[in-house]
């Protein structure tokens, strides 16, 4: 069993598909241990994404984070890390496999509906970020 951080970001929540995003994961058997709707400030967007502080995209990627309410939840199952990742898709719609999350709902590489954690590292970092141990079942 592993567990994994997953956020419908404020494109989702503006789309209206917090449900879908949730019901692919539950269909391919992971189960929500902990669920919170929430809208970040800038700087904590930023502190969430600290690992990519460097990059050129930072600045506008944590303004997007935070222009909205957002969704996070831990999800737990065989393989949760990857089994996210590979449900939401590439990074870039246009490169995500047809029937991902991203491939059917993103409007672009930044605005992509939906985060999940890379590695049991960032999974270890991301869940205590929005989550204390008594907020998870
Ligand atoms: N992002 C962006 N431009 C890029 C790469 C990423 O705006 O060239 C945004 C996008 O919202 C992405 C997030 O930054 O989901 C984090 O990037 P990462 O490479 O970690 O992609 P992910 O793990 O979310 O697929
Ligand atoms: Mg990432």
């Amino acid at each position: 069993m592993e567990r994994t951080l997953s956020i419908v970001k404020p494109d989702g929540v503006q789309k209206n598909v917090i449900g879908e995003v949730i019901s692919r994961f539950e269909k391919n058997g992971l189960r929500v241990v902990g669920l919170k709707m929430l809208a970040l400030s800038k700087k904590e967007a930023e502190g969430f994404y600290i690992v990519h502080k460097a990059r050129p995209f930072y600045d506008s990627l944590t303004a997007f984070m935070s222009e909205g309410s957002i969704v996070a939840m831990v999800l737990e199952g065989d393989n949760a890390i990857d089994k996210v990742r590979t449900i939401m898709g590439a990074t870039n719609p246009k490169e995500a496999a047809s029937g991902t999350i991203r491939a059917d709902f993103a409007a672009d590489i930044e605005r992509n509906i939906v985060h999940g954690s890379d590695s049991t590292a960032s999974a270890l970092f991301e869940i205590p970020y929005f989550f204390s141990a008594l907020e998870l079942a």
